[in-house]
């Protein structure tokens, strides 16, 4: 079966989050887009694990079901702050544990090393390398994956605090780093020009008061049984299905910027400005795509053998909310939402699957299904989002010309 994942989930007591982000309300929207499983999010947080073990009462073979029967996985994301080789680092990584027993444990390691009931994503002073090794000593299926890995920084590649490969970072471990997560602002093709091989995963990071923003990304996953094991050797072998990625220029760090002075730029902009900002001189805060051709090795376009397929997308409320120039939560932009959905089932499936003449019949404006085509085949304009701003769908003719229906049309998930 296939399942559309999302495991990189945060709860309600993380910063910079609702009290609307409760499991129950992550399993609601998941259905409405089409996800098949979820991450727990934050689990070694005292709070929020009371109500794991309220709300997910049954667990099978490492997966944790609601009274419903929706699943989830054990799922965290730390940040650890260290320095080496000389300099100051910060990268987040996800954790993911096979059991609940498991995950026990991995809270008492946690509760050893700092505080846990301050932040959903818990801040420690030891590297990377060495929560590799303690973890994995516990029990090996715990599996550890870098998230968001470009982002500037908190990425394990980022241009301010990150690392130049893998194995700078995880040293004598770094054969137990089995993927990367991409991160909104980048897509696998700009990974798979990098010398280190490494399997790409793709998740929604929901750090958000809306828990309707889970799965802007996802990893599809194709498995015989649902169980802890079958998904995480998937993400070990390269194995999965493919991924589900927003457009990278869409994410908050694709360009180069100072966001205080309204200045986004190219990177051969950064290069003529020498890396500083022309209104206030600061130094610019350097995006994925220069980050990205810093540490590339092969040309642009090469890819790998094992290289997954992956689908690029808009979230259907980005583009409802361009086409009815209404803001992304206003009411109307739900109305929209709310019939299409009611209309044609799940979001993924109208964002993938759903005809031009489904999408017609459903009633959908014309310029809507228009821009959820040009989305679909990977045609979208965006004005690409610098220094922690998202870029925006381009007003610009771009966006109304016919999409390449033969693109279209052959992007068939299930
Ligand atoms: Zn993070
Ligand atoms: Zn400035």
């Amino acid at each position: 079966m296939k399942i559309i994942a999302d495991l990189q989930i945060h709860s309600k007591y993380a910063r910079a989050t609702s009290k609307d982000l409760s499991l129950a309300n992550l399993e609601k929207y998941a259905r409405i887009k089409g996800i098949g499983l979820l991450g727990t999010g934050d689990f070694q947080h005292p709070k929020h694990y009371n109500d794991i073990k309220e709300y997910l009462k049954k667990e099978r073979d490492g997966i944790l079901y609601s009274e419903t029967g929706f699943p989830f996985l054990w799922q965290t994301e730390v940040s650890l702050m260290f320095s080496q080789g000389g300099k100051r680092r910060a990268v987040h990584l996800l954790v993911y544990a096979p059991d609940g027993k498991t995950a026990d444990m991995i809270i008492e390691y946690l509760g050893s090393k700092g505080r846990l009931d301050y932040d959903g994503r818990p801040i420690f002073g030891i590297s990377c390398r060495d929560l590799v090794k303690d973890l994995t000593s516990i029990n090996e299926m715990i599996e550890i994956v870098p998230a968001h890995c470009m982002t500037p920084w908190f990425g394990v590649f980022g241009s301010d605090s990150g690392f130049d490969s893998l194995a700078d970072c995880f040293l004598d471990q770094t054969n137990k780093i089995h993927a990367v997560e991409s991160g909104m602002s980048a897509d696998p093709s700009m990974l798979w020009r990098f010398d280190e091989e490494m399997n790409i995963v793709s998740f929604s990071d929901a750090h958000s008061f809306w828990p309707w923003r889970i799965g802007r990304e996802a990893t599809i996953f194709e498995v015989k049984k649902l169980t802890y094991n079958n998904i995480i050797g998937e993400i070990r072998s390269g194995n999965i299905a493919g991924t589900i990625e927003t457009y990278p220029e869409y994410g908050k760090y694709h360009y180069d910027g100072h966001r205080a002075c309204k200045i986004s730029c190219s990177p051969e902009e950064t290069r003529r400005l020498k890396g500083l900002c022309p209104v206030c001189g600061k130094q610019l805060t350097i995006g994925v795509e220069y980050r990205v051709e810093q540490l590339a090795r092969r040309d642009p376009g090469y890819t790998p053998k094992n290289a997954k397929p992956f689908y690029k997308l808009l979230p259907l409320h980005e583009l409802i909310s361009f086409v009815i120039k209404s803001p992304l939560a206003s009411k109307r932009t739900w109305a929209v939402y709310n019939d299409l959905i009611g209309k044609l089932g799940n979001e993924f499936h109208i964002l993938i699957d759903s005809s031009e003449e489904d999408l017609k019949k459903a009633g959908a404006d014309p310029m809507l299904v228009q821009m959820i085509l040009l989305s679909r085949s990977g045609e979208l304009r965006i004005k690409p989002g610098s220094d922690g701003e998202y870029g925006i769908i381009e007003a610009s003719e771009s966006n109304h010309v016919p999409p390449n229906t033969a693109n279209a049309s052959q992007r068939h998930l299930f």
